[in-house]
């Protein structure tokens, strides 16, 4: 890829022990032939300490799929900032719709999380996404708008916004390339005009395989993917890591 990309895996509630450190060891063996993606790789809590160590003098960079939007204190079941950060993750999905949908997550909750994310000098990989009805009702770009104007903060040098139709999250459906650039552009325009942003990392995520990663990744001139189902078969991986 000419343009170095930034793919996030994203595992999900998916693979034991044994079966993260098969993917690890099969991604370590991945044979780059050009300038490898920035590769970021999201296991459940439990697994981050052992992956942790599986990545160890490998190019791939730890990550998590989610945090708690306070520092510390009485949330039973919940994961603080601090041990994700000591346990040496770089980045941090927020946001995800799974999470919207499942947990009632809201744009304030994910702007508080963000914001938390920021000060301890970690990166958001910012969710953003609209349902089914948004996109046939044709209201996706103020949906859209409005996430990022309550996320996201004035003034960052840089932000990562991972673009999800909830209606392609593990669906197989994609939207089509101008769809996709539509919402691209409206994301980089919006972000320069009303939060004062310059870079802003676009990554597209929603059913990305080794069939259609070329066309997303490269003929859309996406920044990159966060990819969910495909991210722990490695042959998929093998491929969508090598497009040339
Ligand atoms: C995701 O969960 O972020 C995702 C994109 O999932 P999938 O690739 O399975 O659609």
């Amino acid at each position: 890829m000419s343009q170095v990309k930034l793919i996030v895996s994203n595992w999900k509630m998916n693979l034991n022990f044994k079966e993260a450190k098969i993917l690890v060891n099969n991604l370590k063996k991945i044979n780059f032939k050009t300038t490898p993606p920035i590769n970021i790789i999201c296991p459940q809590f439990i697994l981050l300490p052992f992956v942790s160590n599986l990545l160890l003098k490998s190019s791939f960079i730890l990550g998590a799929q989610d945090c708690h939007y306070k520092k510390k204190g009485p949330y039973t079941g919940d994961t603080s900032i601090e041990l994700i950060k000591e346990i040496g993750c770089k980045y941090i999905i927020v946001g995800h719709s799974e999470r919207r949908q499942e947990y009632k997550e809201t744009d304030k909750t994910v702007k508080e999380k963000v914001d938390l994310i920021l000060s301890e000098k970690l990166k958001p990989i910012l969710c953003i996404g609209e349902s089914e009805i948004e996109r046939k009702k044709k209201s996706y770009l103020k949906i859209l708008q409005k996430q990022l104007d309550i996320c996201v903060p004035k003034n960052l040098s840089e932000i990562i916004i991972a673009y999800e139709p909830i209606w392609s999250i593990g669906t197989g459906l994609t939207p089509s390339l101008q769809e996709i650039i539509e919402v691209k552009e409206f994301v980089y325009k919006f972000l320069k005009n009303n939060k004062n942003i310059n870079k802003v990392i676009f990554l597209y995520g929603g059913s990305v395989n080794s069939q259609n990663a070329k066309e997303i990744l490269i003929d859309a001139k996406v920044d990159g993917s966060l990819i969910g189902g495909s991210s722990i078969k490695i042959e998929e991986m093998n491929k969508i890591l090598t497009l040339g």
